[in-house]
């Protein structure tokens, strides 16, 4: 077996952008022992999810899981994850790269099955009385273990938009991941962030670039506009996303208990350091007290 990943500029067919007008247009090519495309790209979350979430090892089942989930217009996090779930309810061993696939067919088929799974991970685990639901307003968490990086927990439990990694991401924090401590704060501060960039149409790649060049969005946003806004501009606009997303949560019937990951996370160790997740809910609650 042989895995190639090509690192390619973004002037070809394959090329995607996430955001429309993205120059950066970040992408790799996977292709097959024989030289042909299997999918584009293979990206870390879904080696996590797709990959070790299910014991699979080979990369090329991966990419052709991966080429599959894309085709039926679906999330390889949510899938990786409810296919975890499925295997943890007896649905495949884990490692059965045939096997996960054939539950992919039976998402195409249309199937009962097929539905649930499709469905998501909480319907999955619903369907299948598995308690172990890595999940957050429905939505199934990326490879981050919140038990391990803590600031990315609180993020997972007080995002408006469920367990999104890309909401607030802190594994670059320079905090101790395993402590409770600090963790709000961190999770806070990337939220706003986030919530900024997301609502300029910058991602969290195009953010790296962005916070080593203070001013840059300020003054790219009055060079377009010619209006006035100061440094803040970013943390306005991300109270301002945020504070919108809060309200229509509230609306939807959302409350504090949503801000919650699952208990198990709270009481199950994870190794090697035996952690849990245990920032206090009374500091996930004001989060957003601005
Ligand atoms: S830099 Fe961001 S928006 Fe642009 S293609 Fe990559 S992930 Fe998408």
């Amino acid at each position: 077996m042989r895995e190639l990943m090509l690192e390619r500029g973004g002037d070809s067919d394959t090329s995607h952008a996430c955001m429309s007008g993205c120059i950066i247009r970040c992408s790799n090519c996977f292709a097959s022992a024989t030289g042909e495309l299997i999918v584009s790209p293979v990206e870390f979350e879904t080696i996590g999810l797709v990959g070790s979430n299910l014991g699979i090892d080979n990369l090329d089942d991966i990419a052709r899981l991966n080429w599959e989930i894309n085709d039926l217009g679906l999330d390889t996090i949510e899938v990786g994850a409810a296919l975890g779930v499925a295997a943890e309810g007896g649905l495949l061993e884990f490692g059965d790269a045939d096997r996960a696939m054939k539950l992919l067919h039976e998402i195409r088929s249309g199937t009962t099955l097929g539905k649930i799974l499709g469905n998501g991970v909480v319907a999955t685990g619903s369907h299948l009385n598995v308690e172990r639901v890595a999940a957050v307003k429905g939505q199934a968490m990326s490879a981050y273990d919140p038990r391990a990086i803590k600031g990315n927990g609180v993020t997972y439990a007080t995002s408006p938009q469920g367990a999104d990694h890309t909401c607030g991401n802190c594994i670059r924090a320079e905090i101790d991941h395993l402590s409770p401590e600090g963790q709000v704060e961190v999770s806070r501060d990337n939220q706003i962030k986030m919530a900024g960039y997301d609502t300029l149409g910058a991602c969290l790649f195009g953010g790296f670039g962005f916070a080593s060049a203070p001013g840059a969005l300020r003054d790219l946003i009055n060079g377009r506009y010619g209006w006035g806004v100061d440094d803040n501009v970013l943390y306005d606009l991300g109270k301002i996303t945020l504070d919108l997303e809060i309200e229509f949560n509230h609306a939807a019937g959302f409350g504090p208990e949503d801000n919650r990951l699952p208990d198990w996370m709270q009481t199950e160790k994870l190794p090697p350091f035996d952690t849990v997740f245990d920032v206090p809910n009374e500091q996930l609650d004001s989060i957003f007290d601005w």
